[in-house]
């Protein structure tokens, strides 16, 4: 355990304890504990139509729940801090791109983010906002922040898992009067708090680690502002990337064992990143927890966790393709953060700059001496057949 993760008593609730808790109503006799999801396109409403639930497209007592979770996780003991939830990672990400920015203004984004964001810039330009793009490595987004209205952070960047130092990035965008919004999809509340790091917004894809179970889209925004909350909220409703009620429910319960899940999975990526490291098959290996990695120095002083995810390159294509068949243990399947290990050769989807090597690995829940095993085991096989 990092020193990082340990709770000290006298600060408030640990990870564990909020992650259990985390939204839930006051008790009510012979209610359950997390209300089931509430499904229903309308509400009885006679009179005048005041919230808080009119309409099922505005708003929804099971999102209001997970709302709740997810702020507490954002922002413990803040109890100001407003969360939106979307349909999936995309829509939360589209929601405050698209509310903040109108005709005239710029953006900046990363060149090395989520491989949808190019998507995103088209769209953009269309609209008339200047879209400039620069790697999350070295901090290199300061040399093109002037005169822009957002900063777009994604750190760790997924799949290069490069890491910028937010706090820096912050104080300069504000400097120059420009908002920030962080995708924390890697990271996870648990692994970083950017609000806490002076964000505007906290956006995440919860399709990944947040829910963990890789069977729902999810995202969320997160942000202190409330006339900003107000914006995504609005969005929200204008485009209707509205999640359903059993949706927003499984993700609250998923989200119980967050810290469990979460501190299992960082745990082995970094024991499986240390082996990998001395393997004469692997090049390339990055995990940001890994003392001596480009990213380890900023990582260690803003992340409370490494995340789940290592890459690494293989010789070439073949070689990497005979790995991913021979795992026993692993998925060849895209995303992460899921309690079952999956792994894939990223060139395959095109649009990341990687080589055709490249392997973005995903740890999950297992025992990790027996993941550990199956990796290097793949490995053999795939030098061997070739
Ligand atoms: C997956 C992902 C997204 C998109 O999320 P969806 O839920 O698939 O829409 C955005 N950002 C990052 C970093 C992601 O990994």
């Amino acid at each position: 355990m990092s020193p990082q993760e340990q709770h000290h008593p006298g600060e408030g609730p640990g990870d564990g304890t909020l992650a259990v808790r985390a939204g839930l109503p006051e008790p009510v006799k012979y209610e359950p504990t997390l209300p089931g999801p509430v499904f229903a396109a309308h509400f009885h409403l006679p009179g005048e139509p005041t919230g808080p639930y009119t309409y099922g497209r505005d708003e929804n007592p099971t999102w209001t729940h997970l709302e709740r979770a997810i702020g507490t996780l954002e922002a413990p003991g803040e109890a100001t801090v407003e969360t939106v939830v979307f349909a999936s990672g995309m829509a939360a990400i589209s929601a405050v791109l698209l509310s903040q920015l109108s005709a005239g203004d710029a953006v900046v984004l990363p060149t090395d983010g989520y491989q949808a964001l190019p998507l995103l810039h088209e769209q953009l330009r269309a609209y008339g906002i200047e879209v400039r793009t620069a790697p999350t490595g070295g901090d290199a987004q300061l040399d093109v922040l002037d005169g822009a209205k957002l900063l777009w952070i994604e750190t760790p960047s997924n799949p290069g898992l490069d890491v910028c130092d937010i706090r820096r990035l912050v104080d300069a965008a504000h400097a120059g009067g420009a908002l920030v919004a962080v995708d924390n999809t890697l990271a996870t509340p648990l692994g970083q708090r950017p609000l806490e790091l002076g964000a505007d917004f906290s956006v995440a894809s919860d399709t990944k680690g947040m829910t963990g179970h890789g069977d729902i889209l999810l995202g969320h925004v997160s942000c202190r502002d409330p006339r900003r909350a107000a914006e995504v909220r609005r969005w929200r409703k204008i485009v209707g990337a509205i999640p359903g009620p059993m949706e927003a429910w499984l993700a609250h319960r998923s989200l119980a064992t967050l810290q469990l899940r979460i501190d299992r999975q960082c745990a082995t990526a970094l024991e499986l990143a240390r082996v990998l490291a001395d393997h004469p098959d692997v090049t390339g290996l990055r995990h940001p927890g890994l003392p001596g990695d480009p990213s380890h120095e900023v990582a260690a002083r803003q992340m409370r966790r490494f995340g789940s995810v290592i890459s690494f390159e293989l010789a070439d294509r073949a070689r990497a393709e005979r790995f991913l068949d021979e795992l026993r243990l692993v998925d060849d399947a895209t995303s992460f953060g899921g309690v079952r290990s999956s792994a894939e050769r990223r060139g395959r989807w095109g649009g990341d700059a990687v080589a055709e090597g490249f392997i973005r690995f995903s740890v999950g829940a297992e025992d990790p001496e027996d993941l550990i095993a199956d990796v290097l085991r793949a490995l053999d096989a795939a030098r061997k057949a070739g």
